[in-house]
């Protein structure tokens, strides 16, 4: 296949569930048109490297006869929402999330037949329904399929709708740039919730049941250009609270903030968190409240998030069955190296008719697993050797990166390929220094400073900057909640012990007490200090 023919396509999965057909129609297509592997991305998708221009049109079908989609997986629109894996039917906090990013998802997909023209033939595709069969009657005024219609037409008269009968939202201009949501509960952050254009997170009324409404979070965003200072990562920022009964209309309000005011001049500059920046947080809730007819309420206080959950292993549902996360290094879903995985989860979706979801951190978890059906996934997981995830390293557990090298035409390097042997290395300097082996953090690779691993929300990042070469961040919060600072500038894969011992070391010898992260203590004491301190470093 020559490789300017070839493309990748992402599908756009609301919630990242991949029901047990899709997944084996994903896996067909991958033999039989791509390049024989799946990937899950970093935002719960799954992609389709080496598909050939010829091939488009037919893989694309098949996808849309399964009821699923690529529409929205690209393009300056809504990319696709982001929500915890976890599979937790009774708590109520975690069911809301879920079905708000589904209703989130409906609202801001394109209605353009324009798709099903080109690539359709002009069919409808199967009804989206199929993801969306709990959606309707949870959310505020939509219980059926035409209610999100209904709410994306509907017009206060503030200019949030733009008239255009096809597209009363995005209208004939679309976005200036891709347009990022993230839903998520107080505590969880495993889905990096201030990352995005808008965040939001579920707030209950005092029964524990009974939604109250959201905490809504303005302009995240990863990606930059090296040597660019107008162009930066960038946290989210406290927008309001958003009783329950205005969340979709806030959610529209937000999107033609970034429609009306967004930079349409400079592309680097295009996405929200451009504008939240220059308006500053207070002119931008003014915005958003001349679009919402209102002033807006401050957010409600939350309690802190809890580290390191990525809902791997076996976790009760609190219905009888059990949800099982299974790390996936990078996301790529192969057979290779005596582990079958590709094989594994293809025969656990025919033998078991399981739904897959795919976590924010590149890997995949089974939901609604009988305890009947626990002692054969795994067996399954066992035979095709794919490790419990009680084996399996916690800096590989923490660790992304993205495709970069040879699959994406802006990696200036390696991310992938080299992941393995970075966090083998990674543990091995730790022990150099003595730290225990549960020692973890945060650590993501990029090709290049777009961020698709979302590396500067890490504790450790290396951000390609040329061959061989990388940018290194540290002092990201193990919790998502803060950008990194660059320590050093192009550095050689060959000078990664020398560059982290001193690091870890210091890490080791000045934290504050046993528990401080490593991202909390490089953020504490400044890269300034750990740079000095690694210039006097000695190994033992
Ligand atoms: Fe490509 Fe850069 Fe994104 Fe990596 S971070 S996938 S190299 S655009």
């Amino acid at each position: 296949k020559a490789a300017s023919y070839q493309f990748m396509l992402r599908l756009k999965m609301p919630n990242g569930e991949c029901p047990p057909d899709l997944y084996l129609e994903l896996d067909r297509l991958a033999d039989v048109h791509g390049q024989g592997d799946l990937r899950a991305t970093t935002r719960q998708a799954f992609q389709l490297h080496g598909v050939i221009k010829s091939d488009l049109k037919t893989v694309i079908r098949s996808i849309a006869a399964t009821g699923a989609s690529t529409l929205g997986g690209c393009g300056d629109i809504n990319r696709n929402v982001m929500t915890p894996a976890a599979r937790l039917p009774n708590n109520a906090a975690y069911v809301y999330a879920k079905r708000y990013a589904s209703a989130f998802a409906e609202l801001f997909k394109p209605s353009t037949a324009a798709f099903s023209e080109l690539w359709l033939d002009g069919e409808k595709a199967l009804s989206t329904e199929y993801w969306h069969k709990d959606l309707y009657d949870l959310c505020h005024n939509v219980h059926t399929p035409a209610d999100i219609d209904a709410v994306r037409a509907h017009d206060t008269g503030r200019g949030v709708v733009t008239g255009h009968s096809h597209e009363p939202l995005y209208g004939t201009t679309y976005l200036p740039r891709k347009f990022k949501i993230g839903v998520t509960v107080p505590g969880d952050n495993s889905i990096d919730v201030l990352t995005n254009d808008l965040g939001l997170v579920v707030l209950l009324e005092p029964d524990g049941k009974t939604l109250k409404g959201f905490n809504a979070y303005v302009g995240g965003g990863m990606g930059r250009t090296h040597n660019k200072a107008s162009t930066f990562a960038r946290i989210a920022e406290p927008l309001c609270f958003v009783p329950a009964r205005d969340a979709l209309e806030l959610g529209k309000a937000v999107l033609a903030a970034q429609r009306d005011h967004g930079n349409r001049e400079v592309r680097a500059n295009a996405r929200m968190k451009y504008l939240v920046h220059t308006l500053g947080i207070d002119k931008f809730r003014e915005l958003i409240g001349s679009y919402m007819g209102a002033p807006l309420a401050p957010v409600l206080p939350l309690p802190p998030w809890v580290e390191g959950i990525d809902w791997l292993g076996w976790h009760a549902q609190g219905d009888g069955k059990w949800f099982v996360g299974i790390n996936v290094q990078q996301g790529r879903i192969i057979d290779a190296n005596g582990v079958r995985l590709k094989s594994a989860l293809r025969q656990i979706a025919s033998e078991l008719g399981l739904t897959l979801v795919l976590t924010a951190a590149q890997s995949v978890l089974y939901q609604d697993v009988t305890d009947e059906q626990r002692p054969r996934v795994e067996a399954i997981l066992r035979e095709h050797g794919v490790a419990p995830v009680e084996e399996v390293d916690m800096l590989v557990r923490h660790s992304m990166a993205c495709p970069a090298l040879p699959l994406c035409g802006l990696a200036q390097t390696e991310a992938e390929r080299v992941m393995p042997d970075i966090n083998r290395r990674l543990r091995d300097v730790a022990r150099a220094v003595g730290l225990p082996e549960a020692a973890s953090f945060t650590t993501r690779v990029t090709g290049c400073p777009n961020g698709c691993a979302r590396p500067y929300a890490a504790e450790l990042a290396l951000v390609g900057q040329g061959p061989d070469q990388y940018q290194v961040w540290v002092g990201g919060s193990p919790v998502g909640t803060r950008i990194a600072t660059v320590l050093t500038d192009k550095m050689k894969l060959a000078d990664l012990e020398p560059t982290i011992e001193p690091l870890l070391a210091a890490w080791k010898a000045q934290r504050a007490q046993p528990t401080e992260a490593f991202g909390d203590f490089a953020d504490r004491v400044g890269v300034e200090h750990l740079s000095q301190f690694a210039r006097s470093y000695a190994p033992a």
